[in-house]
């Protein structure tokens, strides 16, 4: 069987129709090999069809400009030259000619060329659309391949090429943005007063990553920050940005945009959750009038538990030469126990708040230390290092430290397990996964802008807004509607389909130590089902689960959720989450 397309071009209502045929193909016996199609055949179809009607489309635009619109003499030819413009199926070498303008009206240039006018882009906006998408993704080469296999591009696309449009794409959205301000707070408490009420909390978690850097001058630079976030409005669903704060220079602006977004109303309650990092700290000053920026207690369960599992491996000091200094082992063992104690009620003071209690107890701890400790070299002294380190964390948060419990059984979010899920899900898969990525900051910088919006789904609609003619539709549009869930699943963010974790436990489970809750505080017992309300009604408000399909744990407090979110992708243990590098170790500090 012998198989011809042909293609019927009428230029208009009253021409002839022209037929051609541009394609041919053979079939023998059926069989599933040689069911219809096959790639390659259709890659040619493709192409065929597309240098037809692209000629055809050529030459009726270069009619219609042939003539002077003003006096109707056609335009003298002066040259041809031939323009390259890459389309999905195929590169175009499009024969370009350069016309004389007309002497009946002054132009500034003496020659024109219609087509270059046409057709100021070298690359059609929908292939550069999928470069820019399939990028967002996966590494460029691996998008290179993709766009190959199955697209009858011509000439083959580098990985070059695929990063340098991609930076091209995230390079117009940069300069989209609008200036950078001290405060984005523009109305008055009477103004805020008039307005309508406002939705539930806007929840934003805040937290960053580091990936490798491709200029390494020494072991210290081998890498650098990436903060990454995550906005949830209390309905519809969430929408992730990221930046690299050593890079940019509108990073307020940038969070600002992304609540706006969201439908951020300027009397309406955002919550930012952050691991109390230096560098992010004053990000939310002013952004919002009612803004509260707390510090998240999935960061503080993480810290507490490397002190807990340092303190385990506490023992006994060896008898000192010192006869003054000389510890008695039973003094050791009770303050051994001791110490572990106080990491226990720590964790306890902690989640009620309880800034001053807590902060007595570090120095209990740092005390106890400092006698057990016999020199640098171990445990005792590694644990006290640690323990220094909370207490400067402690003092540098203390007024963004809430009462947890009281939070967490009102249903408002207290932690953003679900940032360290944003910050895997926006720079460890695509940045970080493979260790021989190394990364410039503008080009980390860029690359989050397109993934971030690749990942919100918003990248086709920046394509709509440059290009009116733009007609690609995103397949997973119609996902996403299904995916923006309301109320409950709001923490189910629409790309991270994993099943939605636990709600968060209190320390120590449902136990209060003997004599340290305050009254009427116990965090066990009013949780009813997973909604937080009674068993068999709903909950009137959004609770904080964990849904990263990595996340097993849900929110579990001191859970090693960064440790298990890492080994799932081969980050590195120390370097690529920030907190787990603080908390781990000086040495892996002194990395970055
Ligand atoms: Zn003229």
């Amino acid at each position: 069987m012998k198989i011809t397309v042909s293609v019927t071009i009428q230029a208009d209502d009253a021409a002839p129709a022209v037929v051609s045929d541009v394609f041919t193909f053979e079939r023998a016996t059926l069989g599933p090999a040689s069911l219809g199609l096959h790639l390659n055949e259709a890659k040619d179809l493709l192409s065929a069809v597309q240098e037809k009607m692209v000629d055809e489309q050529v030459q009726v635009a270069l009619a219609e400009a042939a003539t002077c619109p003003s006096c109707g003499a056609a335009h003298r030819h002066k040259d041809t030259r031939a323009d390259v413009v890459r389309t999905l199926f195929g590169v175009l070498r499009l024969a370009s000619p350069r016309w004389w303008h007309c002497r009946c009206t002054p132009a500034s240039t003496a020659t024109f060329s219609p087509l270059a006018e046409l057709l100021p882009e070298r690359t059609t906006p929908e292939l550069l659309y999928l470069e820019a998408k399939f990028a967002g993704l996966v590494s460029y080469g691996t998008s290179a391949k993709l766009l190959a296999e199955v697209l009858p591009l011509g000439r083959p696309l580098h990985a070059t090429a695929i990063r340098l449009h991609a930076q091209a794409v995230a390079q117009r959205l940069e300069d989209e943005l609008g200036e950078e301000q001290f405060s984005f707070i523009d109305t008055c408490p009477a103004q805020r007063a008039e307005l309508p009420r406002p939705d539930l909390p806007i929840v934003v978690g805040l937290d960053g990553g580091y990936v490798h850097c491709a200029q390494q001058r020494s072991r210290r630079d081998g890498w650098f920050e990436v903060i990454a976030g995550k906005a949830m409005p209390a309905t519809g669903r969430a929408s992730c940005f990221g930046f690299v704060q050593t890079y940019d220079t509108k990073p307020k602006r940038r969070l600002f945009e992304a609540l706006r977004a969201q439908g951020m109303a300027a009397n309406q309650q955002v919550t930012f959750l952050t691991d109390g990092g230096e560098d992010i700290r004053d990000l939310p000053l002013y952004l919002n009038a009612q803004a509260e920026h707390l510090l998240d207690w999935f960061h503080i369960t993480m810290r507490i538990t490397v002190m807990t599992n340092m303190a385990k491996s506490l023992r006994l000091p060896p008898p000192s030469a010192d006869p003054d200094l000389e510890l008695s082992p039973e003094t050791a063992a009770e303050l051994i126990s001791e110490v572990r104690e106080d990491l226990r009620r720590l964790k306890w003071f902690l989640w009620h708040g309880n800034v001053f209690r807590a902060l007595t107890t570090v120095d209990g701890l740092i005390g106890d230390l400092e006698i057990l400790q016999p020199d640098d070299e171990r445990e005792p002294g590694k644990l006290l290092t640690a323990v220094h380190e909370f207490d400067s964390y402690l003092r540098a948060n203390a007024g963004r430290i809430p009462n947890y419990g009281e939070r967490h059984r009102a249903g408002e979010a207290i932690s953003t397990a679900f940032t360290e899920s944003a910050v895997n899900q926006v720079i460890s898969k695509r940045m970080v996964k493979k260790q021989q990525m190394r990364w410039t900051p503008r080009g980390a910088h860029l690359l989050l802008q397109i993934r971030t919006r690749v990942l919100n789904d918003q990248l086709a609609n920046d394509f709509h807004r440059w290009h009116p003619g733009f007609t690609h539709c995103s397949p997973d549009a119609e996902d996403l509607a299904d995916a923006a869930q309301p109320s409950h699943g709001f923490f189910r963010s629409p790309f991270l389909r994993g099943p939605a974790g636990r709600t968060a436990e209190p320390p120590g489970g449902r136990t209060v130590p003997e004599g340290r809750g305050r009254p009427g505080s116990d965090p066990g017992v009013d949780r009813g089902g997973p909604g937080g309300g009674p068993p068999g009604r709903a909950c009137p408000r959004p609770r904080v689960v964990c849904t990263a399909e990595e996340c097993r744990g849900g929110l579990n407090p001191g859970a090693s959720a960064v440790a298990e979110v890492l080994s799932h992708h081969g980050a590195p243990a120390r370097g690529a989450y920030r907190g787990g590098a603080h908390a781990s170790s000086g040495a892996a500090n002194s990395r970055h």
